[in-house]
């Protein structure tokens, strides 16, 4: 009771700050999707968020996603938003409703194959590196990523509906926004391209750069530290 007490006045300070940075460029707030994002936190985190009012949640690792997800009840959208692997295609098909960290032809072609198996389709996003930090995943290039949507567009298990990227860890406001505003162009240039046609979720932002990926045009931000504190891992 208490958490979720403390819980439910950390979204509402989050969503109003979504609200003036919405207000601000002039973007209208419910446009704007706020995931939860659960990593390193226990299970009972997610049971408050849930609580609380969140449905929408995010984890890095396929195994700390299954202990954590697998045995609660319905009614959450659950993200994969860390890289991955194409050992864990299987078990990440039974447990996402999308994977936004889609940085490979090979991994896209990997989940296909077990989407296509349990009879599924599910969504993804197509990550780029926008910061140029090698510790960072996605596709490296605007150019690279295109080359791969080419063949990842045809798989039939798989919605492409967007991109994502995590912005650099910088104390530069000017090379965060930069950084969005590169993500931003390429998801113009592909919606205005018309060949996709569930396009619509740009994913960007976490707690310190939620703001400025709003002022950019995220639709979907994803925030941990400021719902619920700080991870004693990672
Ligand atoms: C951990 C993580 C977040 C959330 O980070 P906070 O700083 O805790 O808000 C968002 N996106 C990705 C990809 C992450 O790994």
């Amino acid at each position: 009771m208490e958490m979720v007490g403390t819980i439910t006045s950390a979204i509402a300070a989050v969503r109003d700050r979504i609200s003036a940075a919405a207000q601000r460029a002039g973007r209208d707030p419910s446009g704007i999707r706020l995931m939860a994002v659960t990593k390193g936190f226990p299970q009972q985190v997610v049971l408050d968020a849930r609580a609380a009012g969140l449905s929408l949640f995010g984890e890095n690792r396929v195994q700390e996603a299954e202990q954590k997800y697998l045995d609660l009840p319905g009614g959450l959208e659950l993200h994969l938003i860390g890289h991955l692997q194409r050992n864990k295609a299987r078990a990440a098909s039974g447990l996402f409703a999308c994977v936004q960290s889609i940085d490979r032809a090979e991994t896209a072609e990997a989940l296909h194959a077990k989407c296509e198996e349990r009879g599924r389709t599910m969504d993804i996003l197509l990550e780029l590196n926008t910061s140029g930090e090698p510790t960072k995943s996605g596709f490296l290039s605007r150019r690279e990523l295109l080359a791969g949507l080419e063949s990842i567009g045809r798989l039939a298990s798989l919605r492409v509906r967007g991109l994502m990227t995590v912005g650099p860890l910088s104390e530069d406001r000017e090379r965060i926004h930069s950084s969005f505003a590169m993500l931003r162009s390429v998801f113009e240039e592909l919606r205005a391209g018309g060949g996709l046609p569930f396009f619509d979720t740009l994913s960007m932002g976490m707690s310190s750069d939620f703001e400025i990926a709003i002022e950019e045009g995220a639709t979907l931000v994803r925030v941990g530290t400021a719902l619920f504190g700080h991870r004693e891992q990672k």
